[in-house]
């Protein structure tokens, strides 16, 4: 999902190189990418809506296998719609704020399950009496467990009969309804991922949390009243309109959840772009939107094809919700995105677009990798902000957030700001429900990840990066990767020292600060004293020794912090020369020498600004004693973050 209300920072004018051009990354990694998911988990479902209640009765068949190593005696069932049932559930007692809206509804919203039955040849199993929709003292009901009367071997497939009602409440993050609009995700009994040990990934809903499922394939029927319109995951396969209702059936493989929305306000626009049927809804009046969120998916698609590997599903569909369900807006589901932003923002600022972008890249991030975003959720939102990063300035250049009324500002600078304020705080690689409040979350799941990323590409070459990240989307494509799997990538891709900063700025909170400090130079002289030289002893006195013209001396670099770039140091003499030395960054020191025909004036670590996570980027410049202390331009430019951080503060 898009976190709401991220500071935007205004980008340096100066030497940034934010992207490489365009199309020149069209050369796919020669890498297997698997054309279909295993099918694990697959939905038969009916779903009808009384939008007059905000009620959905669902019934239905889920097939299971066990594909893990070992057998199975129980079942996890995630029921998520419970979230919003009371005050007592996980995602309600979490201290909210810093995160999205998550305001207590004033409508409650559950899941009630009528029906659960275990189809074994010719015998049924009634499995309602011995679900446990609770752990002992805790009233959450997100997270059942299910007994199952025999074991489940490996391989074997099973199947239930499922029947529910739900209650949406009114729009709570990302579900519910308003008025006659209803966005139903999370809705209906969902089987919880089974590992390849046997053991399942179950969890409760929390306020942070997202989601992880297996694959399979969804086939739901959906009935509505006739003046509604409905959006759904997958193509439409059937329709028809009976008794005053309209029954539409989507059918969709390789998928691990199903959403839809259903509203009798939508207007429709469709197009195809990049040989994928794309649907966009929104209220009347945002014909401007449609049009720039159409845009954004004619630059989008064949963007991320080319670097992430082809969408494979016939459908896109964006959903812009009304402005009173805004907390619907900003949300992923497979083939199915919800956008949204207010209908006065001009062209610049560049919002609409961004979180199409967003929602659009998490197709990949989370739809096709589909990692486990509750223990790692920065493998999806943090590399989707890297990648919504990439895109943005491929697209739109250096003002990819902000270019309007002569602000020009960044995706990636902001991210970067954002990122150092929490860095020291917790690491980036931990369960959402282990953060401590929504603001670290979305500074550090989001934008140090992206922060860490994009220094990675710039320390060591964006082309790399953006081969790593290609050979990990394409490779790991329906296969749930872990933070091993994409630091694996790197190190192959890459180099040792890029998955080392990698880790430990994942996993340890890794940090830098390179600083100068010393700088000088002094006339140059060579050594006084006494010398035995060809048979003769010879006494040069100190007065002898000056060198005409020549100057010599030396910059003192120093590392603070856990990791470990190679940078660059630029020496700036007074008669305006440059030169400049890479050091590897491996000791926690370097000494430059310099000598040349005139003095030296100052000295720059990091001249180009690659090292994003730079912690005091204001301490990367120095003058030499007695010089001038003109053109230290940096300061200014770090005034210039300062503002646009509470710009960013401000944002929409
Ligand atoms: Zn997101």
């Amino acid at each position: 999902m898009t976190f709401l209300g991220a500071a935007t920072s205004l980008a340096a004018d100066g030497p940034l190189a934010l992207a490489g051009p365009p199309g020149a990354d069209d050369a796919a990694p020669d890498v297997e990418m698997a054309a279909h998911a295993p099918n694990v988990a697959s939905y038969t479902l009916r779903a009808k809506l009384d939008p007059t209640r905000h009620t959905v009765h669902g019934e239905g068949t889920i097939t299971w296998r066990n594909a893990s190593s070992k057998a199975v005696s129980e079942l996890w069932m995630h029921l998520y719609l419970n979230a919003f049932k009371n005050q007592s559930s996980v995602f309600m007692r979490a201290p909210i704020g810093g995160f999205r809206g998550g305001h207590i509804p004033s409508e409650w919203g559950s899941i009630d399950l009528k029906r659960l039955v275990l189809v074994d040849g010719e015998t049924r199993h009634d499995l309602l009496p011995t679900i446990e929709l609770r752990r002992p003292g805790d009233e959450d009901e997100t997270d059942a467990r299910v007994p199952l009367p025999r074991e489940v071997a490996p391989g074997a497939e099973i199947a239930l009969e499922v029947e529910w009602d739900d209650k949406l409440p009114n729009i709570v993050e990302r579900t519910g309804y308003d008025g006659s609009f209803h966005m139903v995700g999370q809705w209906f009994p969902k089987i919880a991922k089974l590992e390849a040990d046997g053991s399942f990934a179950h969890f409760p809903f929390h306020h942070l949390g997202e989601f992880y499922a297996d694959y399979g394939t969804y086939d739901v029927t959906i009935d509505v009243p006739d003046d509604f319109i409905v959006g759904a995951t997958g193509p439409v396969t059937e329709t028809r309109r009976e008794g005053g209702r309209l029954v539409e059936r989507h059918v969709q493989g390789d998928i691990h959840d199903f959403a839809w929305t259903a509203w009798d306000g939508y207007r429709v626009k469709k197009e195809t772009i990049h040989g994928v049927d794309v649907t966009v809804l929104a209220p009347a009046g945002y014909d401007d939107h449609v049009e720039r969120e159409l845009e954004t998916m004619r630059f989008a698609l064949p963007h991320y094809g080319a670097r992430y590997g082809k969408y494979p599903y016939p459908v896109l569909t964006l959903v812009h919700p009304p402005v009173t369900a805004s907390e619907a807006g900003g949300m992923e589901y497979p083939t199915l995105i919800t956008t949204g932003q207010p209908s006065w923002l001009p062209r610049g600022l560049w919002f609409v677009e961004g979180v199409t972008i967003h929602e659009f890249g998490h197709q990949y991030f989370y739809g096709l990798l589909a990692s486990n975003e509750d223990a790692w959720p920065f493998l999806d939102e943090g590399l989707n902000s890297y990648a919504e990063n990439e895109a943005m300035a491929a697209w739109k250049g250096a003002g990819s957030g902000i270019h309007f009324a002569g602000l020009t500002i960044g995706d990636v600078e902001a991210q970067a700001e954002r990122a150092r304020h929490f860095g020291h705080d917790e690491k980036i690689a931990q369960g959402a429900g282990a953060f401590a409040t929504g603001s670290a979350y979305g500074a550090l799941v989001y934008s140090r990840t992206a922060a860490l990323l994009e220094t990675i590409a710039r320390a060591y070459g964006k082309a790399k990066m953006d081969r790593a990240l290609g050979v990990y989307a394409r490779r790991f494509r329906f296969r749930h990767p872990t933070p091993n799997d994409l630091i694996d990538t790197i190190r192959a891709e890459i180099g040792p020292g890029a998955a080392d900063n990698l880790r430990a700025g994942l996993f340890d909170k890794g940090w830098v600060d390179y600083t100068i400090t010393q700088t000088s130079s002094h006339p140059s002289h060579g050594a006084a004293g006494m010398f035995d030289r060809d048979g003769k002893r010879e006494t040069i006195s100190p007065d002898k020794t000056a060198r005409p013209n020549r100057y010599d001396g030396s910059v003192l670099v120093v590392r603070r912090g856990t990791l470990r770039f190679p940078v660059e140091i630029e020496l700036v003499a007074t008669d305006g020369s440059r030169s400049r030395v890479t050091w590897d960054g491996e000791a926690e020191s370097f000494r430059v020498p310099y000598s040349g025909s005139a003095a030296l004036r100052s000295a720059i670590v990091d001249p180009d600004d690659r090292i994003l996570l730079d912690e005091h980027p204001q301490n990367n410049f120095a003058t030499a004693p007695g010089q001038a202390t003109a053109g230290a331009p940096r300061v200014l430019e770090r005034g210039m973050f300062w503002a646009a951080t509470l710009l960013g503060g401000l944002a929409p």
